[in-house]
C-alpha cells in the first residue's frame, strides 16, 4: 500500500462545487478527508482533525488563506502541517505572499482535480521522506551535521558550535525547503519552558551565518515569521 494512502487531507474551500469535486478525487485515491467553508473554521478543524496536510484556497469569506497559513505555521502543534494553496490566476501576487508565509506548494484555478491529487501525493512523499526518516548524515553542499556525534564540517573541517547553534542547523537542515516561524524554532531549540524571546532565534541564526558563511544566502528570513534554509536540490 502506498505510504500516502490514509491519510487525512483538509481542504479548505468556500465553493462548494469545487470542494466536493476535490474530495471526490481524494478519496478515490484512498485519502480521508474533512472540509472546512471559511477561514476560522479552517482553524477550528485544523486543532481538532489535526490532518496530515491541507489544500487552502487563498480567497475565503471570515479570514482568507493567507491569514489562516500564518496561523497554521505559527502554532508550534500545527506548524509542520504541509499547506497546498489553491489561487486564481488573477491573484499571482499573494501566491508569493502565500509561498513566503509558509504554503509549501501552490495550485492555480482553474485545476484539474486529477492534477492536484497528484501535487497532494508528492508533497506529501516528500515531506516524509525529508522528516520521518532522518538521515545518519545531514549534507548541504560542502557542510555535513553528524546528529550522533554531534559534528558539523565544512570540506572536512570541524567547525565548533554551541549546543543552541547546532540544535537550530539540525532543525533547519531536516527541514530543509520549508518556513520554521521563530516560536517554533524556539520551541524545537530552546524548548517550551524557555523563558526568552523569539529574537534569541534571531540572534543565533546571526552567529550560525558568520561561523559558517555557506548559509549566508541559503538561510532566507521570512517577512515577519521566521526563516527557511533553501532546497538545495
Ligand atoms: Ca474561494
Amino acid at each position: 500500500m502506498e505510504a500516502t494512502a490514509g491519510k487525512k487531507i483538509l481542504v479548505v474551500e468556500d465553493e462548494q462545487d469545487i470542494a466536493q469535486l476535490v474530495r471526490h478525487y481524494l478519496q478515490k485515491e484512498g485519502f480521508r478527508s474533512v472540509t472546512a467553508m471559511n477561514g476560522i473554521d479552517a482553524l477550528k478543524k485544523v486543532k481538532e482533525e489535526k490532518p496530515d496536510l491541507i489544500v487552502l484556497d487563498l480567497m475565503l469569506p471570515e479570514m482568507d488563506g493567507l491569514e489562516v497559513c500564518k496561523h497554521v505555521r505559527s502554532t508550534p502543534d500545527t506548524a509542520m502541517i504541509p499547506i497546498i494553496m489553491l489561487t486564481a490566476k488573477a491573484e499571482e501576487s499573494d501566491t508569493i505572499v502565500g509561498l513566503e508565509l509558509g504554503a509549501d506548494d501552490y495550485v492555480t484555478k482553474p485545476f484539474s482535480p486529477k492534477a492536484l491529487v497528484a501535487r497532494v501525493k508528492a508533497l506529501l512523499r516528500r515531506i516524509d521522506r525529508t522528516a520521518s526518516t532522518g538521515p545518519a548524515h545531514y549534507r548541504y553542499g560542502a557542510l555535513t551535521l553528524d546528529p550522533t556525534r554531534h559534528e558539523v564540517s565544512l570540506d572536512q573541517q570541524e567547525v565548533l558550535l554551541t549546543a543552541k547553534e547546532f540544535g537550530l542547523l539540525e532543525h533547519l537542515l531536516r527541514h530543509r525547503g520549508r518556513v520554521l516561524t521563530r516560536e517554533v524554532l524556539l520551541n524545537a531549540v530552546w524548548g517550551y519552558d524557555y523563558y526568552g524571546t523569539t529574537r534569541t532565534v534571531d540572534v543565533h541564526i546571526r552567529r550560525l551565518k558568520q561561523k559558517l558563511p555557506l548559509l549566508e544566502d541559503a538561510i532566507v528570513s521570512v517577512k515577519s515569521l521566521g526563516y527557511k534554509l533553501k532546497d538545495s536540490d
